[in-house]
């Protein structure tokens, strides 16, 4: 998984320009690690002003109009590889 780049750059078509980090998403309620699923993203899309954590969900998905469960899918589309999440 590190060698992934960040999904939503891909989507962009951006170029990377920052490391490659996980976030986890918790979709579902409770704190169960059944069902948690990751995906790549750099740490300006996860963590920086323009990313999932500065921007907070909401408005994450309205200024990229994707969700993390779309960058999800793509993601798994992309690295061509179906995933065992139960193994996460
Ligand atoms: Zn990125
Ligand atoms: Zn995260």
């Amino acid at each position: 998984m590190k060698e992934d780049g960040c999904i939503l750059c891909k989507v962009l078509n951006q170029k990377q320009k920052t490391q490659t980090e996980i976030h986890h998403l918790r979709s579902g309620q409770g704190m169960s690690q059944r069902g948690v699923k990751c995906i790549p993203l750099c740490v300006e899309h996860h963590r920086g002003d323009t990313g999932f954590h500065g921007l907070g969900r909401r408005g994450f998905e309205r200024l990229y109009n994707i969700s993390e469960n779309e960058l999800l899918e793509a993601w798994g589309y992309q690295s061509g590889i179906s995933i065992d999440w139960d193994k996460f």
